[in-house]
């Protein structure tokens, strides 16, 4: 069993991808071909949005949004504990102050509450000024953005959504990467729409932030001489090559991916049931399913049913073992204390994330969930 079979789907939509490589060869353009700026006008329209700017990676892309709001020195970033590096490391490179937030315990998404403990004290400190703060669609699941809207607009601050794992995600109408004053993905392969290298995109409706996005990733060149350079920007493109793989792609993810891949979660959820906590969607939302994590009771039990799917040679990843306040390149100079951040203290003992992708077979969810559930019984 695969933790993602990238080569099952490679296989299935295998005439078309070969077709998209063959005509980028063809073509010679390598660079912004025509299938990147095609990309972009379909990725745009699905995450309804006005303007999408692909570029090298969804690292970069959480780099070129902050860039083009003018974040730096003395600003503040909140940014949740529970996430994956990228998160936090574009603002720290800028200069800026990560203010790293804890979670709700049953979304593991940022807890809109602790955000606001989190800015309150930085008012009152009053060293920095709170100016962004990146909310993370941590699994495939959209963060609390009914709650977190109307609390960034009460601090004046600007969110930039994190959808890199978050893609294909809704809140009711509203896809992800429609949130907040500007969105980012990415498209490394394992994610829920990838490519076949890194890639990544930023969304947003302000045509004057498209504008500056556009040139930064092109090292802040003006739009109309190549080699006249308005400001100091980046080197960070989205090869043809893998905007040509993702248009049938997307057009897979669309028609019918999200639903298989809903099938196996929902397969998981009915057979895991009372066994564990399995993860919560809230009424109306939907997950894209990036990753399918359930939590065990501690982490002795955790690393004990982890085992035994290992010996049933099957996969399983634990995102993540520790927060950020715990590594060292984000350790605040007087040091976080775990009691800042139970939540995710808690969530990465506990935590283990299950296979799950649109070409699995649901037996093979069922097989998985059997056995967590039997090793389970045994102990108890
Ligand atoms: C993967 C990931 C990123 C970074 O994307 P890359 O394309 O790997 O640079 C950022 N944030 C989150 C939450 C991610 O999971």
């Amino acid at each position: 069993m695969q933790f993602k079979d990238l080569k099952a789907q490679y296989l299935a939509l295998k005439p078309d991808i070969d077709q998209a490589i063959q005509s980028v060869l063809n073509s010679s353009a390598f660079i912004l071909g025509k299938p990147v700026a095609e990309l972009e006008e379909q990725l745009a329209s699905y995450a309804q949005r006005r303007h999408c700017v692909t570029c090298a990676s969804g690292s970069d892309a959480l780099l070129l949004a902050l860039m083009a709001l003018d974040i730096g020195p003395g600003d503040a970033v909140f940014v949740p504990d529970f996430t994956y590096v990228a998160t936090a490391g574009a603002a720290s490179l800028l200069g800026a102050a990560v203010i790293l937030v804890d979670i709700d315990p049953r979304t593991f998404n940022l807890s809109p509450e602790a955000l606001e403990s989190a800015i309150q004290r930085v008012l009152r400190e009053g060293r920095l000024q709170p100016k962004a703060v990146i909310p993370v669609d941590l699994f495939g699941l959209p963060a609390d953005y009914p709650r977190l809207l109307p609390l960034a607009e009460k601090y004046g601050l600007a969110i930039i959504e994190d959808g890199a794992q978050g893609f294909g995600g809704r809140i009711r109408q509203r896809p992800a990467c429609s949130f907040g004053e500007l969105s980012i993905t990415s498209f490394f392969p394992a994610k829920p729409l990838g490519c076949y290298g890194d890639g990544g995109a930023i969304f947003v409706n302000d045509s004057e932030l498209d504008q500056r996005l556009r040139s930064l990733r092109a090292h802040g060149r003006s739009p109309f001489d190549k080699y006249d350079c308005l400001e100091t920007g980046i080197n960070s493109r989205l090869d043809t090559l893998q905007a040509a793989v993702l248009v049938p792609k997307l057009r897979a993810f669309v028609s019918s991916e999200l639903d298989a891949v809903d099938a196996i979660a929902r397969q998981y959820s009915q057979r895991l049931g009372e066994a564990v906590v399995t993860p919560r969607i809230p009424d109306g939302y939907r997950s894209s399913w990036a990753q399918y994590t359930i939590a065990l009771r501690n982490q002795a039990e955790r690393d004990r049913v982890r085992a035994v799917l290992a010996d049933h040679q099957i996969p399983t990843m634990i995102y993540y073992p520790k927060g950020l306040h715990q590594q060292k390149a984000f350790q605040h100079p007087s040091d976080w204390p775990d009691a800042l951040f139970p939540h995710t203290v808690t969530a990465s003992q506990t935590v283990l994330s299950l296979p799950i992708h649109p070409y699995m077979q649901e037996k093979d969810a069922a097989e998985v969930a059997d056995i967590i559930v039997e090793s389970l019984s045994r102990e108890d």
